[in-house]
This record gives C-alpha cells, sequence and structure tokens, in this order.
C-alpha cells in the first residue's frame, strides 16, 4: 500500500474520531494540539482569585474564580454557546476547588436559572450543568431554589440602570429556607446585580447565610 494512500487513511480515521471526540487532542482556547483539554501556555493566562471582590454597586461580596481573560472568555462561551462539556467541566473544576476552600459544611448549592428563552436556544441550562459537576467532585448537594418571574427581560438588551429595576423582583423562591446555608453560583458577573437580588430573594425566605460563587468576574 503506498504511503500517500495509508496517510489519507489515517487522515479520515483523525476527522472521524474529531467529530465523536472534538477535543481529543486540541485545546479548547487555542487550537493547538494539546494532550489537556486547555493547552499549558493558555492554563498560564487563567489567573485565579483567591479571595472575594466588593462589588462596587452593592455592599456585598462575591467569590469569582477567575479573571476574565481572553481565555477564560474563550472556555465560557465555548461551554455557554457551543454546548462544549469539557469546557463546562473544566469550568466546574474550577469552581468546587473555590468552594472547597470556602470551607462551609452543610451548605447547599444553588444557581441562577437561565431564561426560558436562553434555554430554548441551547437546549441546556449552564449553571445547573455547573451545579451537576461540582457535587459530583465535592461533598455538596445542589437543588434548584430560585424561580424566574415570568416578566423578566433579556438582560442582555438593557442598560444597566435598566437591569437593576428588570432585577428587582426577577426571583421567588418557593421553600422555607430558615437557618440554611446557600452557595449561590452564576457563570460571568459583572455588576453582580442578579446575584445580589437572588441572594435578597434567598435571604427573605430565611437563608441564614447565602455566599456568591461565580465563574468569572468581568469588568465591562
Ligand atoms: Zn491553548
Amino acid at each position: 500500500m503506498g504511503k500517500r494512500f495509508v496517510d489519507l487513511i489515517k487522515y479520515q480515521v483523525k476527522c472521524i474520531f474529531e467529530a465523536i471526540y472534538p477535543h481529543a487532542d486540541k485545546c479548547i482556547c487555542c487550537g493547538e494540539d494539546s494532550e489537556d483539554v486547555i493547552c499549558r501556555k493558555c492554563r498560564k493566562n487563567i489567573f485565579l482569585i483567591d479571595n472575594s471582590i466588593k462589588l462596587s454597586e452593592f455592599d456585598e461580596y462575591v467569590y469569582p474564580c477567575c479573571y476574565y481573560s481572553y481565555e477564560m472568555k474563550k472556555i465560557i462561551l465555548k461551554f455557554k454557546y457551543e454546548a462544549d462539556f469539557y469546557a463546562g467541566e473544566e469550568l466546574a473544576h474550577m469552581m468546587a476547588q473555590k468552594i472547597s476552600r470556602l470551607n462551609i459544611d452543610d451548605a447547599l448549592l444553588t444557581y441562577i436559572p437561565s431564561s426560558k428563552s436562553a434555554l430554548r436556544k441551547r437546549g441546556f441550562d449552564q449553571c445547573e450543568f455547573l451545579c451537576r459537576k461540582i457535587c459530583s467532585e465535592i461533598k455538596v448537594k445542589y437543588k434548584n431554589l430560585l424561580v424566574k418571574s415570568s416578566d423578566v427581560k433579556e438582560q442582555k438588551a438593557l442598560s444597566r440602570r435598566e437591569r437593576i429595576r428588570n432585577l428587582k423582583n426577577a426571583f421567588m423562591v418557593n421553600e422555607d429556607l430558615s437557618g440554611r446555608k446557600i452557595i449561590l453560583i452564576d457563570d460571568v458577573i459583572t455588576t453582580g446585580a442578579t446575584l445580589y437580588y437572588a441572594k435578597k430573594a434567598l435571604e427573605e425566605r430565611g437563608a441564614q447565610k447565602v455566599l456568591l460563587v461565580a465563574v468569572a468576574k468581568s469588568t465591562i
């Protein structure tokens, strides 16, 4: 058999394999060959945040895993808009590490639910996925506690002031949370308004402590 023919077969097998397992040997950030899901070069540009960050618009602290670098943005977009679950697993791993460092016993994990239109578009709830993966890695349970009110508009299209108005009555909690400790997660936060008002809704139902954890903090 000629070498060119063998190479052609090899190439076709590789293409089929990549169609089934698209990230088997490529970095999800830069697309370069890599045995790891994120290559060493890209991982160097993911800057972990050790502590909490104060939200400038609220008297509130949030625990983001990382700064919103170019690499983090790529991973998050791949996960959210291309349903790349390798990317999702990496993000969940970062969050699990962050949450275990918070050292809170008996906390219940919950999340900001996607809007119905986002769910229809994407086919999955990214924060629910993150919760599920975090629970498979560390000893914590999750539950969907927050229900979005039906008249909430998509945040993306709104100005900063409109966003806050939109969020004030955005969440409902249908159960008594007296004395419960909650870890509330979201993916990317900008002003932190969504987390802030969701936390208020949980506290109104009796939550004793609510810690806010995000994948990344964007300054935009
Ligand atoms: Zn890379």
